[in-house]
């Protein structure tokens, strides 16, 4: 079976420290066939401010210096966040000729909301949570009209730190109508989303958000760790394929040149 992970961070993401080498390494080590360097380039920094300009030369270079010989294909990606909080620097981000795939991720509150990121809120009520989450679905939804990305990065993400970390007790049940439109506009821009296994952490939560994207004509689905060490490259990796399998998806996908590769989950 050919195992990818399309969801890497090395140190050039401000919370990475080990390099592309490092991470492939482990990739080849854990047994996958491929995997894709997506590292942060947060349109919004953690404390909302415009983090501008962002220089991609430094992960091309690093990038270029790891691909040969590591008994695992390497791809170029980028895990693009806030894109729209500025639709055209996105656009002009993302057009650069090296990437392979573009994660299209949210990491803040929209600007009007603080644009704090996700990760520095202290959920301290389950109202709280349901105001954020109403302001992340509004960003997702313009996120997903956008041309600039080529899977929704980790969909459930503000969960990590509202329910799992937190410990509120907040459900996206009530988000599935905005939820099956988000996707229905992806799928119809035939984009695809990303099973982001979160180190092995979140599966069994993504199976209705799987089967939703296929009743809704979506055909593009990655999976990715999320690991930003090397023990956690493709932690999850395997699962995710079954659990597409029981969605009732038959290919997973992998991306090369930001075009769609379908691989036989059979
Ligand atoms: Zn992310
Ligand atoms: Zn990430």
């Amino acid at each position: 079976m050919y195992f990818a992970d399309l969801h890497l961070h090395s140190r050039c993401s401000p919370d990475g420290k080990y390099s592309i080498s490092q991470m492939a390494a482990a990739g080849a080590a854990a047994g996958l066939s491929e995997l894709c360097v997506t590292d942060h380039c947060d349109l919004l920094d953690v404390t909302g401010q415009v983090a501008r300009p962002f220089d991609l030369a430094p992960l091309e270079a690093e990038f270029l210096d790891a691909v040969p010989q590591k008994g695992v294909k390497v791809r170029f990606g980028l895990e693009l966040g806030e894109a729209p909080e500025d639709c055209s620097e996105a656009e002009k981000i993302t057009s650069h000729p090296r990437l392979d795939f573009v994660i299209g991720s949210l990491h803040n509150l929209s600007r009007k909301m603080g644009g704090k990121d996700y990760y520095y809120i202290e959920y301290s009520s389950e109202a709280l949570c349901y105001q954020y989450l109403n302001d992340y679905m509004d960003q997702m939804e313009k996120l997903a009209l956008l041309d600039c990305y080529d899977v929704l990065g980790h969909i459930i993400y503000p969960l990590r730190f509202m329910r799992d970390r937190d410990r509120r007790d907040v459900h996206l049940e009530r988000y599935w109508d905005r939820l099956r439109m988000i996707l229905q506009t992806a799928a119809q821009k035939n984009k695809g989303i990303e099973l982001n296994t979160n180190r092995g952490r979140s599966l069994g939560e993504w199976l209705p958000i799987l089967r939703m994207f296929l009743a809704c004509g979506g055909e593009i689905v990655t999976v990715g760790s999320d690991a930003h060490r090397p023990e956690d490259v493709g932690k999850g990796v395997k699962d995710a394929y079954a659990l597409l399998r029981e969605a009732g998806f038959r290919y997973v996908c992998v991306f090369e040149k930001r075009k769609a590769q379908f691989l036989s989950l059979a």
